[in-house]
């Protein structure tokens, strides 16, 4: 067992994120951690139910003695052992984020020596987080380059607050996760536009589709409603894929009580029109999320748009565990280049 990591969770972005990749790299590279003020820049700080989730679900994967394992602490003790490849079945219980407990222990999985199938129940499309559909095309696609094979199925979708969301990961670990560099996106490919609707009038989902049609002039062919009828509470996204040759980016728009369809719509078409407007390959979330499984490769570079606080932060923490240097330049108006390792 090596050093232990002890992690201050106040610092830079100050949220669940830094649980989840402590989490991840203790369970890697079998350092016990300690992590204090968890979500210490957050409204409630401590553990919620999503956070909670992943770490008993990293304790699963690692037979982890585990200290502080309640909703609302904010301190927390994490001892693994080796990180054990299986079936497993993680339930949120709530309309938390089921993608992010998957964020948790995928990269621990990969690192395993057999393949792991795993069903995870909760959130699927939860403001703030990842929804299926960016861990479908835009994340896992990389993964894969990089040597993972990991296929995703959507069961049922999840929203807040009702939940009752599912999917299911079937992971087959590298030998060894190769470098990627992902300097250029390519040529683009089909753009498309999902207005994902349950439970709720279909004008919404109209007007959300008209927006899109105005502001990024998408043909018809590729704007389409999505009615979900199986999910049980109300729920509405709006999903732009951006689809280049090397690289897609996944824009959401999450329908919340209080804002309207247009504004939402509007909101997600101006992100996009910064991801198209730049040379980058890897827009703003994917880069936080590319970091870990990078490092992980050993080397790897992107280029991307200005970094976000949740990238420096995840920086920050993969440093506490692995000596690896990561170098930020930017290299244009909005663009930025990440150099991992090398
Ligand atoms: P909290 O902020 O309440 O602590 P949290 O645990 O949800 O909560 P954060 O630390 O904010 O976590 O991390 C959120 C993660 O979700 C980041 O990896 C971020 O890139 C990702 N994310 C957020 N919004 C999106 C989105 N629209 N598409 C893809 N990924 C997203």
């Amino acid at each position: 067992m090596g050093d232990l990591v002890r992690i201050d969770g106040a610092r830079g972005e100050g949220g669940g994120q830094i649980l989840r990749t402590a989490l991840a790299l203790s369970a890697i590279t079998g350092r016990p951690l300690e992590l204090e003020n968890i979500r210490a820049k957050r409204a409630k700080p401590g553990l919620m139910r999503q956070h909670l989730t992943a770490l008993r679900a990293a304790a699963e994967i690692s037979g982890a003695e585990v200290s502080g394992a309640r909703i609302g602490a904010t301190s927390i003790g994490f001892r693994p052992g080796p990180v054990r490849a299986g079936d497993y079945h993680f339930a949120v219980g709530t309309a938390g984020s089921a993608t992010l407990v998957a964020q948790t222990v995928l990269p621990a999985l990969l690192g395993a020596t057999a393949p792991s199938r795993l069903v995870l129940e909760g959130g699927t499309h939860n403001p703030a987080s990842p929804p299926f559909e960016f861990l479908a095309r835009a994340f896992l696609p990389l993964l894969r380059r990089m040597g993972a094979e990991v296929d995703a199925r959507l069961v049922h979708r999840g929203f807040y607050p009702a939940g009752g969301g599912r999917f299911e990961l079937d992971v087959r670990p590298p030998a060894r996760l190769a470098p990627l560099r992902l300097l250029d996106r390519g040529a683009p490919a089909a753009h498309e536009a999902e207005a994902v609707i349950a439970h709720l009038p279909d004008g919404i989902a109209a007007r959300e589709l008209e927006v899109v049609a105005e502001r990024l002039g998408w043909p018809e062919a590729r704007r389409t409603v999505v009615r979900d009828t199986t999910t049980p509470g109300p729920g509405n996204v709006l999903l732009l894929t951006l689809a280049f040759e090397a690289v897609s980016d996944v824009v959401t728009g999450f329908g919340m009580k209080g804002i309207g369809a247009e504004s939402l719509a509007s909101k997600a078409a101006t992100q996009a029109e910064r991801y198209l407007a730049s040379p980058a390959a890897v827009g703003v979330h994917l880069a936080d999320q590319l970091l870990l499984p990078m490092a992980l490769g050993g080397a790897g570079a992107f280029t991307t748009l200005r970094p976000s606080r949740h990238t420096r932060t995840n920086i920050e923490v993969i440093q506490r565990f692995l000596e690896i240097p990561i170098r930020l330049e930017e290299v244009g108006r909005d663009l930025w280049q990440i150099e991992i390792g090398g």
